[in-house]
């Protein structure tokens, strides 16, 4: 470390941080590939991948070369003027989805944010004012806006900010039947992570999106799927969509698309992207060429057969020693979850602590995620090498057998 820096601490997290998180008590420092290295020089291995963004690890050659030419070059000027790297990476996306036109912004949230905002002003254009009602599904995660924790319907995210966001319905997840029933001629989107992240790493059974795509289209309603942690190679395809064959409307992304730097986008089809005319919306860092020369590399690497392969090998690879340490120890009852987002449900007696275990792995130089209390989540790197996975499977049975010991 260069000698101009000041030395911090964690302890200053709580001198000079607004208190809205709880970091570990270890500061990272230092990252290459699947290692993490912290203040103190210990090494970790990283199953968390700073929750589903580095999707090629830490300082991947080729994100490393395409941020350090672009910061030589060029790094902003506003949406007054567009940019390459913005039009390459939006050509790049085009090519590689349904989609025909896209939105840059700069997180998950802002997104949505714009997803629905599209979808509202698409809808009043077409067919009037009443047609602004969203229906959303109870424990999804949309971002942390006021739009977006209305939409995603969990009371502790959304509750204490003042009047909320009104027209937004929750629907119980997976359930077509509460669908159907609260679908109506008002609606002009539904919106629904393929995967519920946050909510638990719960995959959308394939009968309901495709229910969904059915009941969107005769009400006249724009199906939005939130990609924003199942996309850019997560699930073994680009998108989750994919996965299942049901073509959205409108597509969120954001954390893997940076891989680290911060970018979000949306992805729609002309008809409808032109209902944000001119003016009607916009965002000054969205586009920015850093975010977009890196997020062309992400993809250059990520959207190649050799990649996605690799994510669903993997996932086996994950998926079989997990089930071997759960049947074994039986903290968990359930493995689940697609490609390299993967979860583990935690048994009956570990309802709830699903902290208590992200700490027990801490202590063994394992990073992992949970995703609600009830669910132990796994993140990793797309690229992470089959070595990296079993020492760190062998650091998460060691953490799980002494947590269980007591
Ligand atoms: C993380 C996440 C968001 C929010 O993204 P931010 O970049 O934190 O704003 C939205 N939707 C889903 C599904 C997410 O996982």
């Amino acid at each position: 470390m260069s000698a101009e820096h000041a030395p911090v601490a964690r302890a200053d997290f709580d001198q000079v941080m607004v208190p809205n998180y709880a970091p570990a008590a270890f500061i990272p420092v230092r990252g290459q590939g699947s290692r993490v290295w912290d203040q103190n020089g210990r090494e970790l291995i990283d199953f968390a991948g700073g929750i589903a963004v580095n999707v090629l690890g830490h300082c991947h050659p080729a994100l490393v070369g395409a941020l350090t030419e672009q910061a030589n070059t060029l790094w902003h000027v506003s949406n007054v003027f567009t940019n390459e790297p913005a039009l390459r990476l939006a050509h790049k996306l085009v090519d590689a989805t349904f989609a025909e036109r896209v939105f840059f912004c700069n997180s998950g949230a802002e997104a949505n944010e714009a997803a629905f905002k599209l979808a509202r002003r698409y809808a009043h254009d077409l067919f009037g004012p009443e047609k602004c009602e969203i229906i959303a599904a109870t424990n999804s995660f949309h971002g942390r806006t006021l739009f977006t924790v209305s939409v995603g319907g969990q009371p502790k995210y959304s509750d204490g900010f003042g009047p909320k966001i009104q027209g937004i319905t929750h629907v119980p997840y997976n359930d077509l039947e509460a669908l159907k029933a609260a679908i109506s001629d008002k609606t002009c989107a539904v919106v629904l992570e393929p995967i519920q992240g946050e909510g638990g790493v719960l995959p959308a059974d394939q009968a309901y999106l495709e229910g969904a795509r059915k009941l969107c289209d005769e009400h006249k309603a724009l199906l939005i799927f939130d990609e924003v942690q199942t996309g850019m190679g997560r699930t073994g395809e680009l998108f989750a969509y994919m996965h299942y064959g049901v073509v959205p409307d409108i597509l969120s992304s954001a954390k893997s698309l940076g891989g680290g730097f911060p970018i979000g986008a949306i992805l729609t089809k002309t008809d409808i992207a032109a209902h944000f005319a001119v003016g009607t919306h916009g965002t000054t860092y969205g586009g920015n060429p850093l975010a977009c020369a890196v997020g062309e590399a992400v993809i250059d690497v990520v959207n190649t057969r050799e990649v996605l392969d690799g994510v669903k090998a993997k996932h086996d690879r994950f998926k079989t020693r997990l089930e071997q340490i759960g049947r074994e120890y039986g903290l968990f009852s359930q493995v689940r979850g697609l490609g390299l987002l993967i979860g583990c449900v935690l048994a009956d007696a570990w309802k709830g602590k699903a902290k208590d275990v992200l700490n027990a792995a801490e202590k063994e130089a394992l990073m992992v995620l949970q995703a609600s209390p009830d669910v132990v989540r796994f993140a990793p790197s797309l690229v992470i090498e089959d070595a990296d996975i079993d020492e760190g499977l062998a650091r998460f049975e060691r953490a799980v057998s002494k947590l269980i010991q007591g």
